[in-house]
């Protein structure tokens, strides 16, 4: 099938800390070749994998961008659920996790509170010791953090604020297509640097209604992201083919309500009149000669 590509990218998550059921926690399925990588695995991770039909224990690494938790809290679901004996999970080999320096603190602890689930099942169901191991590889500078069977990942430093660190975003090469996924982050110029001429550039985005954009709190929130019209100057530099966005933080009170998606779209053109995405759950970017958007069908 010429049409097709082997090259695709799923929104697993394009929500927030938000326990929204339609905007599920951060989290990204990179299919490329024979590789599969999750970058990030937040809230529900493992439900939209399920959806998709990918057992848990068929990822070959996750890459995590930061460690704000609504970015890491799917993790032992995956992890630990990817280990059962089922057809949704069926991992007989290390969980590989690759991410900027925290990594290994972070997976370390985990297989601390989980010690007695692990040794109960070892036991127990007789599963595998070496299908729950952690592997870990941190980073601490842009480069290639990934490569394997014609795929490769380079991660790059973003800036989410002036505390929020380390912080990163992945350039996914495979098969001369690319794409960019944000991570958390204000305008950096390092998205523009590693996104230019990129097939897709996923890319964060916060608003708030112009009411709300006076609260202390809110510019606080926003400071740490991008505001459409910022991303649409990213977008404008890096000329991507395709541009989507992800993680709306889509900021609100009691008497204020959330800005709308066309609020967002409308913002984001006064800077930028390039082709755009706005990202649902379940949404996917297959990448071949032109990028073809799927939407999830119930
Ligand atoms: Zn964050
Ligand atoms: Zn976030």
């Amino acid at each position: 099938m010429k049409s097709s590509s082997d090259f695709r990218v799923t929104l697993l998550g394009t929500g927030v800390p938000t326990p929204r059921p339609d905007r599920y926690g951060p989290s990204t399925l990179i299919e490329a070749g024979d590789q599969k990588l999750l970058i990030d695995a937040g809230r529900g991770a493992s439900i939209r994998l399920y959806q998709l039909h990918v057992p848990l224990g068929r990822l070959d690494a996750l890459l995590l961008t930061h460690y704000h938790s609504d970015h890491t809290s799917g993790i032992p679901d995956v992890w630990l659920t990817g280990w059962l004996n089922s057809h949704f999970g069926t991992r007989t080999k290390p969980f590989r996790v690759i991410g900027p320096v925290g990594a290994r603190t972070l997976m370390e602890n985990l297989e601390r509170a989980y010690a007695l689930d692990i040794k109960i099942r070892i036991a127990d169901e007789k599963l595998p010791p070496d299908g729950v191991a952690v592997e870990v590889e941190e980073f601490d500078s842009d480069g290639v953090v990934y490569e394997k069977n014609g795929v490769k990942v380079i991660a790059f430093e973003v800036d989410h604020g002036d505390v929020i660190k380390p912080a990163y975003g992945y350039r996914i090469e495979y098969a001369g297509r690319v794409a960019v996924i944000s991570g958390d982050t204000r305008y950096s110029a390092n998205v523009v640097k590693y996104g230019t001429g990129a097939d897709l550039l996923v890319h964060e985005v916060a608003a708030a209604r112009p009411e709300l954009m006076k609260e202390a709190y809110i510019q606080r929130i926003v400071a740490h992201h991008v505001t459409p019209r910022e991303a649409g100057r990213v977008f404008a530099q890096a000329k991507p083919k395709l541009a989507a966005f992800t993680h709306f933080v889509m900021l609100a009170n009691e008497r204020i309500p959330p800005p709308c998606l066309d609020d967002v779209l409308a913002e984001t053109r006064q800077t930028y009149d390039g082709p755009l995405e706005l990202g649902e759950d379940l949404m996917s970017f297959e990448i071949g000669e032109t990028v073809t958007v799927h939407r999830y069908k119930r």
